[in-house]
């Protein structure tokens, strides 16, 4: 076998010269490692299910890049789409025929998507919906719920999850006190807290923002009915319901989250704006808002609510998402979804067996595993779990060229490049990370 990263002085010596650079080594908090201790992978590039790092190592990927690499890494149709896109300019300033073809295949895919605008980043997506809501009703305040992530706008960093859960910070400094007091936070999947919330002070709420499947705290479903009590209560007050799918879109399936669970034909809820990233940029930095046109058009320049980006539409990133979506058929979804379930029970089995506490969860082929007892259905139970349990189980697997997302709070993620030598690698290395955290076990 080859060496492993923390044997080697190459990482380290990469991430001591990064961290005299860049603050912690990382353009993102939680590629830095702090949770699991160690030193993060540097990749050098990446081939299908697999990542290569500096020392030319290679690693079944668990990350794929926190979900949009749906396809497996540097699928050749993608990066060729780019390639030619590249070849004809990098940006223009000016809108695209491309632009019009990947926002009529999102509302293809998500009919209640009437209206599309382009934006770069999931942060950005989210930022304008919030905004947008703002506008369309002349109302302040926001409700988010405990433990889901947004992305890092100001006001939807409360009691925030991915990073700041891996942290555990419980918001962030720099977002002013009168930001912080627009933003109600709830806890999940509880429709009482959420009538309460309306009943005290509904004509000032704007929206209700909410991931479709929260995935940032690990994976916690909705319960049943939870998505739609969103869409009654908001409705019965005149509050937008922003259902933000930067994760679970066209990941989950076709049509994200709401196409399994509302159904796209006669859906049993339409929320009124969506927000996509990830997967609809395969590997580049796009995201889109999309939602009810009416609301859709008081965006500038039809209307008075201001957004815009000197990058948005990019002709490369749309070439990606365009390529990617037309190649994420059926035959990729039935792919994702059995290789995860695949993976769940060969994960069940392994903690089991080594008799660690565990509970997978999973909502369609999004999964995690928290290191305790009981099912999460909140932050709170999210946050009562071993992470150093967890640590212990991440090193050895990635000991074993596994990697997986470096923090107990966020799910597994898998493509449809999985093939059988990935997944026997990553099989195969179970036993020996259940036994390592079961050493860990804390209690
Ligand atoms: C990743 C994510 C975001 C933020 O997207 P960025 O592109 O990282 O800004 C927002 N919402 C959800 C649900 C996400 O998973």
């Amino acid at each position: 076998m080859a060496e492993v990263n923390k044997t080697t002085g190459t990482q380290d010596r990469l991430m001591a010269r990064a961290r005299a650079i860049i603050p912690g080594g990382v353009s993102s908090p939680v590629r830095a490692f702090g949770s699991v201790g160690g030193t993060p992978v540097f990749v050098a590039r990446a081939e299908g299910p697999r990542v290569f790092d500096v020392d030319g190592v290679d690693y079944v990927d668990l990350v794929c890049s926190w979900g949009p690499a749906l396809l497996g890494h540097a699928h050749p149709q993608v990066v060729g789409a780019v390639q030619a896109a590249a070849a004809r300019g990098l940006s223009f300033g000016a809108p695209t025929s491309a632009e019009v073809d990947l926002a009529t295949l999102i509302r293809d895919r998500v009919p209640a998507a009437e209206r599309v605008r382009f934006v770069s980043t999931g942060t950005e997506a989210t930022m304008t919906a919030i905004r947008l809501a703002r506008g369309a009703t002349g109302r302040d305040l926001i409700i988010k719920f405990a433990g889901l992530y947004h992305g890092h706008s100001d006001a939807l960093l409360a009691a925030a999850g991915s990073g700041l859960a891996t942290a555990g910070l419980p918001g962030s400094a720099g977002v002013t006190a009168a930001t912080a007091a627009e933003t109600i936070v709830l806890p999940y999947n509880d429709v009482t807290a959420l009538e309460g919330a309306f009943a005290l002070q509904g004509e000032r709420i704007a929206a209700v923002i909410t991931e479709a499947v929260p995935a940032n705290m690990g994976v916690v479903p909705p319960a049943a009915g939870f998505n739609e009590a969103i869409r009654r209560v908001t409705a019965q007050y005149g509050a937008l319901m922003i259902f933000d799918e930067v994760m679970t879109g066209f990941r989950v399936g076709p049509a994200g989250w709401w196409g399994v669970e509302a159904g796209v034909e006669n859906p049993t809820y339409t929320p009124d704006i969506f927000t996509f990233g990830k997967v609809v940029g395969g590997g580049m930095p796009l995201a889109a808002l999309g939602g009810r046109a009416d609301v859709m058009e008081l965006l500038a320049p039809v209307g008075p609510v201001y957004q815009a980006g000197t990058l948005s539409g990019n002709p490369l990133a749309t070439a990606a998402g365009m390529a990617t979506l037309n190649l994420a058929d059926d035959a990729v979804y039935a792919h994702v979804d059995r290789r995860s379930a695949e993976l769940q029970s060969a994960v069940d089995e392994a903690l089991t067996a080594a008799g660690v506490p565990h509970v997978v969860q999973n909502a369609g082929n999004l999964f995690s595993v928290f290191f305790r007892d009981e099912p999460v259905l909140d932050y709170d139970d999210a946050r009562d779990q071993d992470t150093a349990a967890f640590a212990r189980f991440f090193h050895s697997m990635l000991d074993q060229r596994v990697a997986l997302p470096p923090s107990a709070f966020e799910a597994w993620f898998l493509s449809a490049a999985h093939d059988d030598g990935a997944m026997s690698r990553i099989i195969g290395a179970l036993p020996a990370a259940a036994r390592a955290a079961a050493r860990a076990l804390t209690t």
